[in-house]
């Protein structure tokens, strides 16, 4: 009877000494545990984290929104008109549209990168930015467009009217050119008038 206590008791604190062997062991070895978020782990150099669109070097090509396999750029440009260029990149390339709309749905993102690799004015980066939970979804479309709506209108405006203008002088040029032909066949038709004919020389003969 007392055998079988003793053989109980030893097999409980042996087990117990068994289970306990890792947590006595990492006793002493170096903590690996980070305080987050006072401390926080160096990512690697090429971690993948949020987007960030440099938009005054955007030409507003929209090769990252066709290269995005989830679709979450959403671009929109507006042609610039002579009066109201859209001026260059910092890299002095110069940029024909305005971008007035440029937003990423940042929750759709895989961070696959693809959007990154073909921008030609490396605008559009990878960023090591990691924490940007929202409560509210819609707060995870950035929007990078740096145009009021008011300025995007005005853009509209100068580019309309700048077509209209081109289509104007297109309709006078046409207009004009149709005058002259029709000028040149008068003067054309009254000179053979004019001019008499060989039948007619033969008999004044
Ligand atoms: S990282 Fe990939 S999924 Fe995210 S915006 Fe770029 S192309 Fe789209
Ligand atoms: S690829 Fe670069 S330049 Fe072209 S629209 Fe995207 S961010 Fe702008």
């Amino acid at each position: 009877m007392i055998k079988d206590y003793l053989k109980n008791t030893w097999e409980g604190l042996y087990t117990v000494l068994v289970g306990m062997k890792i947590t006595w062991k990492h006793l002493f070895v170096p903590s690996v545990t980070l305080q987050y978020p006072e401390e926080r782990a160096k990512l690697p150099e090429r971690a993948r984290n949020r987007l960030f669109v440099n938009i005054n070097d955007c030409i507003g090509c929209m090769q990252c929104a066709t290269a995005c396999p989830v679709n979450c750029i959403d671009i929109e440009t507006v042609k610039g008109a002579p009066v109201d260029m859209p001026g260059e990149t910092s890299k002095g390339k110069k940029k024909a549209l305005w971008v007035t709309k440029f937003e990423i749905d940042i929750a759709k993102c895989c961070f696959c990168q693809l959007c990154v690799f073909p921008c030609p004015t490396e605008c559009i980066q990878m960023t090591d930015v990691y924490e940007y939970s929202e409560w509210d979804r819609d707060n995870l479309i950035y929007n990078y467009a740096n145009l009021t709506p008011q300025e995007v209108d005005i853009k509209q405006l100068n580019l309309e009217k700048f077509q209209a203008e081109k289509e104007a002088k297109k309709i006078e040029a046409a207009k004009a050119k149709a005058e002259a032909a029709a000028k040149k066949a008068e003067e054309d038709k009254a000179k053979s008038e004019e001019k008499p004919s060989d039948d007619e020389k033969k008999e004044e003969k």
